[in-house]
């Protein structure tokens, strides 16, 4: 029995490259969650093999500015050049409906979540390594030598700030990684203030 009815705003973080797409996806693969993903929107070039509306909505720079003046995102940063966001419709919805809600994010937006929601889970992956980050950006074949350099520069400066989130899962491998942030999701719903309320009132009751 799960005594915390709501469900959570999990933010994964961390610098790209460390797989957090992948463990993610796991994730998602487990079975017995309530998980759902929020789709983030972009103005990146869709890659091949993804598919709007599932991995991101891809949009212009013009409409990506317009919902930010219109203040339709819980978060958004600049990453290497293109724009990032959450969607914040449907989030508040879904953790009322007892849903995970997930986010895979950069290192800035989950700094701008934290400010926000206090309540989130915030999940920093790290690679087992700085030289495995550096193979898997080589190995994923997606990004320029250019890009690649970036996105180094970019993690190198990262790296540190893992001591501002809950948790430190280490992608090792995919499956133990995301059996680690179940882990964790379990934990957190039993956790003394999520739990408290329901507890009193299950104490009443009988
Ligand atoms: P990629 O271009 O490799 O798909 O994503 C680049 C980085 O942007 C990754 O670290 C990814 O987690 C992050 N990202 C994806 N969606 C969002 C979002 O909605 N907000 C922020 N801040 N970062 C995001």
């Amino acid at each position: 029995m799960k005594l915390n009815e709501r469900g959570l705003l999990v933010i994964i973080s961390g610098p790209s490259g460390v797989g957090k797409g992948t463990v993610r996806k796991a994730l998602f693969e487990m079975e017995g969650h309530d998980l759902v993903y929020s789709i983030s929107m972009t103005t990146r070039p869709q890659r091949e093999g993804e598919v709007d509306g599932v991995d991101y909505f891809f949009v212009t720079v013009e409409e990506f500015e317009k919902r930010i003046n219109e203040g339709k995102f819980l978060e958004y940063a600049k990453f290497v050049g293109h724009y990032y966001g959450t969607p914040k419709d449907k989030i508040d919805e879904q953790l009322a409906k007892g849903k995970e809600v997930v986010l895979e994010i950069e290192v800035q937006g989950a700094n701008q979540v934290r400010e926000k929601a206090k309540d989130g889970v915030f999940i920093f992956i790290a690679p087992p390594s700085r030289n495995a980050l550096y193979r898997r950006l080589l190995r994923r074949g997606t990004d320029s030598k250019t890009s690649i350099k970036n996105r180094m520069d970019k993690a190198n400066r990262e790296f540190p700030l893992a001591h501002k989130y809950d948790y430190i899962v280490v992608n090792d491998e995919v499956r133990n990684a995301a059996d680690r942030i179940m882990a964790i999701i379990r934990a957190e719903h039993a956790k003394t203030r999520r739990s408290i309320y329901k507890y009193k009132e299950m104490l009443e009751v009988e």
